[in-house]
C-alpha cells in the first residue's frame, strides 16, 4: 500500500474506533436501593446509551441531582444536564424491578429471596453514539449478606471488571451457585417444585444432547433462573443467552395454576430446549440483520423440537401440535408481509414459526438441520460473518437459490410460494 493511502486508511479506521466511555459504578445498599454512577475523564455534554430498545429509562432512572435528565431522540436515550452544560460525573437511583424490553435482555430479574440478576449492557454509555467495540470499566458493590456471582461463577462481595459487546448477567444476593456435571446453576428457591425439578432433570439432559449433536461448548454453561411473583395480573417468562450464561425469568401469579396442566411441562421443556439451543449455536447464532432472525430463532425452535422428540418421545403430541401451529401461523402471517419485512411490521413471531417450518421441510427433504448447523458453525468459527449468506453457502447451490427466493418473497406471492415449498399445497 502507498504511504498516503495507508495514512488515509488509518484515519478512516480512527473515525470508526471506540468512543470515549465513562467508568460505571453500581451499588446496592443495606436497604436494597440501587445506585449507578458515571465518571468521565473529560467533561462531556451527553452520555448516549449503547442499547435503547424503548424509552423506559426516563421513568425508571432518577438522577440524584435534579439538574440532570434522561432525554430521548431518534438515536435513543441519553443522559444530559437540563441546562446543556458539560459534566464529568452523574449519579442515578435505579428501579430494580423486572420489565420486558422488546428484543433485549431484562435490566433486572428479581429472585424471590431478595436476590437479583442484572444485565450489565443496560448501563453501557458513550460520549456520542457507541460504535459497538467499546470496553467499559465497571464495579459492583453488594451489601453485607449478599454476594456477587459473575460469568466465572465465583461469589464475591465486590467486583471490578471490564465489559463490552452485549455485556453479561451478574447475580447479587444470598444464593451460591450449585455445581453440576453439565452446568453451574443459580436457581430461585421460590420457583414451584415441579418447575425446579424439571429444570434440574431436563436441562442437563437437553444440554448433553446438544453437545453430542452440535459439538462441545467452549465454556461450562451457567443457568440463572429467577422468579418474580409480582407483575400486576400478568404472567410470562423470558429467556436469553449471553456467552456461557443462560437466563430464564418467570413472573406473575399464575405459575402454580399453569403447572397443574400436564402440557405445561412440555411447554417449559420446549422453553429450556430453545434457550439451550441458542447456547450451542454460540457465535454462529449472533446474526446481526434482524430480517435474518429466522436463521437462529427458527433454528433454536427446530433444535428444541428435535431434542424433545428424541429425549421425550412420549411428548410427541405436543411437538406435533407446535409444528402444525407454526406452519399455519407462518402462512397466515406471510399473507400480510414478506419474511424480511416481518420485524418492521411488528410480526417478529414469524421468524420463529416460518423458521421452524423451514428447517422441518429441509429435514423432510434430506437436508439434516443438525449437520447443516455443524457446517455453518464451522464456517463461522473460521471467521465468516454469521448470517444468511454463510448459512446458504452450506447448501447445494440449486437449493440455496430456491430458499433465497422464498426468503425474499412478498405478498401476494409469499404465502402461496411457501405453501407450495412446504408441501402443503392442495
Ligand atoms: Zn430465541
Amino acid at each position: 500500500m502507498k504511504p498516503l493511502l495507508w495514512l488515509a486508511a488509518l484515519l478512516s479506521f480512527g473515525a470508526l474506533a471506540a468512543r470515549p466511555v465513562p467508568d460505571i459504578a453500581l451499588s446496592k445498599d443495606d436497604k436494597g436501593d440501587w445506585q449507578l454512577n458515571y465518571q468521565l475523564t473529560a467533561p462531556a455534554k451527553q452520555l448516549r446509551f449503547a442499547r435503547s430498545p424503548d424509552h423506559s429509562r426516563a421513568a425508571r432512572w432518577q438522577p440524584l441531582d435534579p439538574a440532570f435528565q434522561i432525554g430521548q431522540d431518534q438515536d435513543g436515550e441519553y443522559l444530559a444536564r437540563k441546562d446543556g452544560q458539560a459534566f464529568s460525573s452523574a449519579a442515578i437511583r435505579l428501579t430494580p424491578t423486572y420489565i420486558y424490553l422488546p428484543k433485549d435482555y431484562a435490566p433486572f430479574s428479581p429472585f424471590s429471596d431478595g436476590g437479583l440478576a442484572l444485565h450489565s449492557g443496560r448501563f453501557f454509555a458513550c460520549v456520542g453514539l457507541c460504535e459497538g467495540d467499546e470496553h467499559w470499566n465497571l464495579s459492583l458493590a453488594a451489601p453485607k449478606g449478599d454476594h456477587i456471582v459473575s460469568r466465572d461463577g465465583q461469589g464475591r462481595q465486590s467486583l471490578r471488571w471490564q465489559d463490552g459487546g452485549e455485556g453479561q448477567v451478574l447475580y447479587v444476593g444470598p444464593l451460591q451457585p450449585r455445581e453440576g456435571a453439565e452446568l453451574r446453576a443459580l436457581v430461585d428457591p421460590g420457583l414451584p417444585p415441579a418447575l425446579r425439578q424439571a429444570l434440574d432433570e431436563a436441562l442437563p439432559r437437553i444440554l448433553a444432547h446438544y453437545a453430542k449433536a452440535l459439538g462441545p461448548a467452549r465454556a461450562k454453561p451457567m443457568l440463572i433462573a429467577s422468579f418474580g411473583r409480582t407483575m400486576g395480573g400478568q404472567y410470562g417468562n423470558q429467556g436469553g443467552v449471553l456467552a456461557n450464561q443462560i437466563s430464564m425469568h418467570w413472573y406473575g401469579n399464575q405459575l402454580e395454576k399453569l403447572l397443574a396442566k400436564p402440557e405445561q411441562i412440555s411447554a417449559f421443556l420446549w422453553f429450556f430446549a430453545h434457550e439451550g439451543a441458542h447456547f450451542y449455536q454460540g457465535q454462529a447464532g449472533q446474526v446481526r440483520a434482524q430480517q435474518d432472525s429466522w436463521l437462529h430463532e427458527g433454528g433454536a425452535e427446530w433444535l428444541a423440537m428435535d431434542a424433545i422428540r428424541s429425549l421425550y418421545p412420549e411428548r410427541s403430541a405436543f411437538t406435533d401440535q407446535k409444528l402444525e401451529d407454526a406452519r399455519s401461523q407462518c402462512l397466515a402471517g406471510l399473507a400480510q408481509t414478506g419474511l424480511e419485512q416481518a420485524a418492521q411490521r411488528g410480526l417478529f413471531d414469524l421468524y420463529y414459526s416460518c423458521g421452524l417450518a423451514l428447517y422441518q421441510r429441509l429435514a423432510e427433504t434430506g437436508t439434516d438441520p443438525v449437520a447443516l448447523w455443524r457446517r455453518y458453525k464451522a464456517a463461522v468459527a473460521k471467521g465468516a460473518e454469521p448470517g444468511r449468506q454463510v448459512w446458504l453457502a452450506q447448501l447445494p447451490p440449486s437449493q440455496a437459490k430456491v430458499l433465497a427466493a422464498l426468503l425474499a418473497a412478498t405478498p401476494p406471492e409469499a404465502a402461496p410460494a411457501w405453501r407450495h415449498w412446504l408441501g402443503t399445497a392442495p
